[in-house]
């Protein structure tokens, strides 16, 4: 983060415009909603500039910029069209440490200004930074339309009812609670509709009925966070993200995946790399298990979907046993997001008519795989997990009958900005995983349609689109 967003209370405080002109103008119309009290020195002042005037909060000076202009001042804008003016406000601000916004020339700030959406008491700035300040407008453009103006009636209303809620529940948790249910419930659709005088009083009755030391039970959502890149999520999987109050989360989920969670979540890592179970798989499910009786929303997020080599079964098996409510959110999966980002159909009326998906982790070495199943040639055979066992899975699909040149893909970190993809064949594969050092997580696809990659791969190695 380049530049962090703090919100400035400029009510009835001093700010300085140097500069007349239409864009000096804007800024000091921006700072006036935000109640300032704005001077503006300029040797020529536009018409537009005058007419703010009329506002007694603008006081106007036809002069040129002097260093005592800053004297008592809590920021300056400087939107002149002359770089050494510019320039000098910039230094003699920061020189006493005033924050200071030059237009167009981040290098010249200590602060800049974000795009913002303004649905007071709700306000949204965005920011790219200074790299492109048309990309933040377009951002914001997408929000205003998706956040309806409704949303600051709402904003007022609630923070009236701040304090009283404060006084009747305790706890953080129990206070985020009676909020979300109150901020997406009947109450908000009250206010939406113009109904406000309903609204306030349908939320005294919320708040009077509500006792403040009962424990809401807490909920499990089992959630499959997907291969990797965060688009690849439903929006079901972020709805509960954004809700849960703790996480517990794998090493297979990307960082990418797990930054969607609620910022003020606790985040737990069970780890679960292949042979060093940071935390043993009874006890991940003893915690779900605790975590919820104590009234928490619990997001147990998985790779790729939670039934498939993912556990999942077992571990709501266990929230079912202690009578605790959960919910599972599927994801996509290791194999079809791989494939998918490799240019790898799984299926094609041509070369494969079927799918499987199989554990490569042979359990001590041994293969109890039915390996006979496995060699059909129009059939992709997916393996999960089977990195290590790669040389004894290829020797043996040949061993059945599976041909030497029948074409393997590997696609390690599927679908994010690490994604590597490696063809060749049951024969040479091998070779191929030890010069180029593949590493877990790595999924294997076996069959004829590798071949198609080759013609149908749309992203690049980076799991992004091609240029
Ligand atoms: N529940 C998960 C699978 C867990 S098993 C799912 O549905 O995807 C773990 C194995 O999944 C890894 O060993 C690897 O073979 C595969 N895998 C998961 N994510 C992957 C990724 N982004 N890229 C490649 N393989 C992946």
């Amino acid at each position: 983060m380049d530049f962090l967003p703090l919100y400035f209370d400029l009510k009835d405080k001093p700010c300085l415009v140097v500069g007349g002109g239409e864009i000096a103008t804007r800024k000091a119309t921006m700072l006036l909603k935000a109640g300032a009290r704005i001077h503006v020195v300029a040797p020529e002042l536009s018409s537009g500039i005058h007419e703010l005037a009329k506002d007694s909060r603008v006081t106007l000076e036809q002069i040129e910029y002097s260093r005592e202009a800053l004297d008592g001042m809590v920021l300056v804008i400087a939107a002149t069209n002359v770089y050494d003016v510019n320039l000098a406000v910039s230094e003699d601000a920061k020189a006493i440490n005033l924050p200071v916004n030059v237009v167009d020339n981040p290098p010249l700030c200590t602060f800049i200004l974000p795009a913002i959406i303004d649905r007071s008491p709700i306000v949204i700035a965005v920011s790219s930074g200074g790299k492109s300040p048309v990309l933040a407008r377009l951002i914001r453009s997408r929000l205003e339309s998706t956040i309806p103006a409704a949303y600051g009636r709402l904003g007022a209303l609630v923070g009236g009812f701040r304090d009283a809620v404060k006084e009747r529940f305790s706890s953080i948790n129990q206070r985020r609670g009676f909020w979300e249910s109150v901020l997406q419930g009947d109450v908000a659709e009250l206010v939406f509709s113009g109904k406000e005088q309903q609204a306030k009083q349908r939320l005294e009755e919320i708040l009077q009925s509500q006792s403040g030391d009962e424990t809401q039970p807490g909920e499990v959502y089992l959630v499959g966070g997907g291969p990797g890149d965060p688009d690849l999520l439903t929006f079901r999987a972020l709805r509960l993200m954004q809700q849960a109050d703790v996480v517990l989360y794998d090493r297979l989920v990307s960082e990418a995946v797990v930054d969607m969670t609620r910022r003020d979540a606790e985040r737990i890592n069970v780890g679960k790399a292949r042979s060093e179970h940071t935390l043993p798989q009874e006890e991940i499910n003893d915690l779900l298990v605790r975590l919820a009786k104590e009234g928490r929303r619990v997001l147990r997020l998985k790779g790729g979907d939670p039934f498939i080599f993912g556990r999942g079964g077992e571990e709501i098996d266990k929230l079912a046993e202690n009578g605790i409510p959960f919910q599972v959110v599927p994801g996509i999966t290791a194999a079809t997001g791989c494939s998918c980002y490799a240019g790898i159909p799984l299926t094609h009326r041509d070369y494969a008519q079927s799918v499987r998906f199989i554990t490569g982790h042979l359990k001590n070495g041994s293969c109890q795989l039915p390996w006979n199943e496995l060699v059909h040639k129009e059939q992709t055979v997916v393996f999960y997990m089977g990195l290590v066992g790669l040389k004894t899975i290829c020797e043996k699909l040949i061993e059945h009958g599976r041909g030497a040149n029948t074409p393997v893909a590997l696609v390690q970190q599927g679908t994010t900005p690490s994604q590597r993809v490696f063809t060749g064949t049951l024969e040479t594969i091998n070779a191929i995983v030890e010069s180029e050092q593949v590493k877990a997580p790595t999924l294997i696809i076996v069959g004829e349609v590798v071949l198609l990659r080759e013609k149908l791969g749309w992203a690049d190695d980076a799991g992004l689109p091609e240029a």
